[in-house]
């Protein structure tokens, strides 16, 4: 049986929602993320960005294996060396499991570097909001750093890590034409995709690099530092990783109350998939939290109030069906312009 261990992605998942977690990876849920082509297609992105970050740090050694205590045993292996460039690393701490997109070691100095399809600028674009937490349109991806960070440091205590993200730099030109045509998603015999890079890549291809690599230390400290709210405590990253590491590898599932995520949740059931037997992880949520019958499903939520900004609120004082809403709770106001205002639509 493959170990559960909580990776970098169900992390991710657990920052969404804890109960995330749960359902994950069982196939007699169904789960709306698997065939949405938007995120395949960014995923493909995703996946020559990787491969072009790697040309920027040439001699290394990729762990190829998706066998959990192979691409451990390889990592370590090469990590014997003082000074080693690993791609898709392999680090476990206890229960806590990661692949790193490029580890580079240099004695007793680890880089952990993170490569993300996503743009930046430096003198633009800021990590931080006014009062010096994250910003919120960065946490998902430094709080997947953090949890790396972590790992790694937990694993190896006697070296010092820096952590990295790598992205596309806004500033940058792109040093030739189709570049990206050089890096061609493929898809093997076992349905796993990759990125075949093409003998026409040339060394004028990469003189200009077009990612950059921003060190993300600070904010690792401030996620830490922050640790998380609980219901009536804060707890340190470190506990609550580990809470959530404990819960995924005895199958507990963590309960969390109804909030706006539960609209978009992935955990949720088509008819015709629940008629083809799949089970719908959102209906087991509100009946478990609210006590709802089969029935209470049938009649609208305020997920249906389109562009309904207090939609949370209202969750979570208990007012869910739109028959719990009241007109003067959307309070319709006139924009002056012709046609229906947002507020007169809903
Ligand atoms: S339905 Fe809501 S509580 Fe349940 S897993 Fe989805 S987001 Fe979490």
């Amino acid at each position: 049986m493959k170990p559960r261990y909580l990776t970098k992605s169900r992390f991710k998942l657990a920052l969404e929602c804890p109960t995330k977690l749960y359902y994950d990876g069982k196939s007699e849920y169904a789960n709306q993320k698997i065939e949405d082509t938007f995120l395949l297609s960014l995923a493909e992105g995703g996946f020559q960005v990787g491969e072009l970050a790697k040309c920027y740090f040439p001699g290394g050694y990729e762990i190829e294996t998706l066998d959990y205590d192979e691409a451990l045993r390889q990592t370590n292996e090469l990590l014997k060396q003082d000074h080693v460039i690993i791609y898709e690393a392999a680090v476990r701490f206890e229960n806590l499991f990661i692949r790193a997109d490029i580890l580079i070691k240099n004695k007793k100095k680890i880089e952990l570097i993170e490569v993300k399809a996503k743009s930046y600028h430096t003198s633009k674009d800021g990590f931080y909001n006014k009062n010096g937490s994250i910003a919120a349109a960065w946490q998902p991806y430094l709080y997947d750093v953090a949890f790396q960070k972590h790992v790694v440091r937990s694993a190896f205590p006697n070296q010092s890590v820096s952590a990295y993200l790598m992205m596309a730099d806004k500033k940058a030109k792109c040093p030739t034409d189709g570049l990206n045509q050089k890096f061609k998603v493929v898809t093997n015999d076992n349905g796993r995709k990759g990125v075949v890079v093409s003998k026409a890549l040339t060394t004028n291809d990469l003189k200009e690099e077009i990612l950059i690599q921003v060190n993300v230390d600070e904010c690792c400290d401030i996620i830490y530092q922050a640790g998380f709210e609980t219901d009536d405590d804060v707890i340190s990253f470190s506990d609550y990783v580990n809470q959530l590491a404990d819960c995924y590898m005895k199958d507990i599932k963590i309960i969390s109350p109804p909030s706006n995520t539960c609209g978009g949740c992935e955990y949720s059931a088509t008819e015709q998939e629940r008629k083809d037997g799949l089970k719908s992880g959102f209906i087991e949520c509100w009946k478990e939290c609210l006590g709802w019958m089969d029935e209470d499903f049938l009649v609208p939520t305020v997920f249906e109030i389109w562009n309904f900004r207090n939609k949370n609120v209202y969750i979570q004082a208990g007012c869910i069906k739109m028959a719990d809403i009241y007109e003067e709770d959307i309070v319709p106001k006139s924009d002056n312009k012709p046609g229906l205002s947002a507020s007169e639509r809903r």
